[in-house]
């Protein structure tokens, strides 16, 4: 049965970290494997402010140097990885840049989502480039797939859904089992016109989720440079501790929440083929990993805290002094969905209804022009969301230390509170 492995940015930075997957490639070389890739490093970003650049300003200059740097870039990789041998890689990523810079020409005046789409995906058609060549060269046989005619999608660009009967024929047509390793794009799919799409920011977990049930895997591995799940952000608490154990659906409502180590739609997919997720670290593969599976007993073993920054906290209230009643709150709900956001908090009351949301400017402002319109709205910015997962009610407070809450909504197993990211430690410490 086949394994799936999905190395992340940070696991493909530079030459030195691309050289490192070659022993986990080999010491999984006696079972079918299938390799999923994202963009080096921070490419996602750097294209996304490369196209910000092409439409912001017309003379391109921005761009231009942009589009250099990152021929340059990924230059140096393989000329690091493949010494002398580098010329044919290297004329592969120049051919790469330029189909990239055709693309961009070509789409210019085509919506923003569908000029994304078909630009950032070479991040990843570059990043998969240099590591099958190099596994190649190192004796590994390897076969490059193009994910975006194996994740065949609709074409809701930027968040592509799955055509799933398309994407399995597909997949076990083009990628089934073999000698060679299968090494291929995450985050991109392509429509059945050919037509690239991505699936979302971070979405590479997704598509290793997408290939293991389409393969009916035994197991994806996600390789960080953390050695697992923990119970919050490592960066962010100075005593998280790593979660050994989770279940699909707890792991979905952390990854939901916003803990930024696994895409939540990772989830779904490997949960209905029963495949168990392992999250191991690329720098000390042999430390114990974090495996998720159906298993939920040691899901509330440790209270787990995620951070959202960055939020807008919208109050929206009736104008006329009547109740915020189910019409209202499907009426504001119905905004919400038109302008293409997302709600990460929500409450009501008798003449209120709160809403927060990801500071992201080209969803907020229809949103917020809609509501101001009809309701009496008041925003407040720069904050800081917390979600708590199977905390006590001490534990609560003592993580509150004082804190002014601005909005909370709570249940049996979660709660979130709002608060300004000025009044905000900037490293959270968990409490016993
Ligand atoms: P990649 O894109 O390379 O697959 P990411 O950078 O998306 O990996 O995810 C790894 C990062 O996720 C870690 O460096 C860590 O700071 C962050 N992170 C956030 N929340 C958690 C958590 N609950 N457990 C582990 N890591 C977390
Ligand atoms: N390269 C994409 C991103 O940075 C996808 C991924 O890394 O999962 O969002
Ligand atoms: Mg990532």
């Amino acid at each position: 049965m086949t394994t799936v492995f999905k190395f992340g940015g940070a696991s493909i930075k530079d030459a030195d970290a691309i050289r490192r997957l070659m022993p986990l490639i080999e010491a999984h070389r006696e079972r079918p494997l299938v390799v999923v890739i994202s963009a080096m490093g921070k490419t996602t970003n750097a294209l996304e402010a490369l196209l910000a650049d092409a439409r912001d300003d017309g003379s391109s200059g921005g761009y231009r140097e942009r589009l250099d740097e990152l021929k340059a870039g990924h230059e140096a990789v393989a000329e690091a990885l493949l010494g002398d041998e580098a010329r044919e890689l290297k004329q592969r990523v120049g051919e790469l840049v330029k189909a990239l810079d055709e693309q961009h020409r070509r789409h210019c005046e085509s919506s923003y989502s569908v000029h994304y789409d078909q630009t950032v995906c070479y991040g990843e058609l570059l990043s998969t480039t240099i590591v099958a060549a190099w596994l190649n060269h190192e004796g590994v046989a390897t076969d490059w797939l193009d994910a975006r005619e194996l994740v065949i999608t609709d074409d809701h660009h930027q968040d592509a859904n799955i055509d799933w009967q398309a994407t399995r024929e597909a997949i076990r047509s083009q990628a089934a089992s073999g000698d060679r390793v299968r090494l291929t794009q995450g985050f991109i799919g392509g429509t059945s016109d050919g037509i690239s799409t991505t699936l979302g920011r971070e979405g590479s977990d997704f598509s290793a989720a997408i290939l293991a049930h389409c393969l009916d895997a035994a197991e994806v591995v996600i390789w960080k440079d953390v050695p697992g799940l923990f119970n919050a952000d490592p960066r962010r608490f100075d005593n998280a501790v790593q979660l050994k154990r989770l279940s699909y659906a707890e792991t979905i409502e952390l990854a939901w929440h916003g803990a930024k180590v696994i895409h939540p739609k990772t989830l779904g997919p490997l949960k209905q083929k029963g495949i168990p997720l392992t999250v191991r670290s690329f720098e000390t593969p042999e430390a114990p990993p974090s495996v998720i599976d159906a298993d939920t007993r040691f899901d509330a073993e440790h209270p787990s805290c995620i951070l959202r920054d960055d939020q807008v906290l919208l109050e929206v209230k009736p104008k006329d002094f009547s109740f915020m009643d189910e019409p209202r709150q499907h009426d504001i709900l119905g905004r919400l969905v038109e302008a293409g956001a997302h709600a990460n908090l929500i409450d009501g009351s008798a003449m209120q209804f709160t809403l927060c949301c990801d500071n992201k400017p080209e969803r907020l402002k229809p949103l917020i022009e809609s509501l101001d319109a009809d309701y009496s709205l008041e925003r407040q910015e720069e904050l800081t969301l917390i979600t708590v997962r199977h905390a006590g009610e001490s534990l609560l407070e003592r993580l509150r230390e004082g804190r002014e809450v601005l909005a909370e909504r709570r249940n049996a197993t979660t709660t979130q509170r709002l608060f300004r990211s000025e009044d905000c430690p900037e490293t959270w410490h968990i409490p016993d």
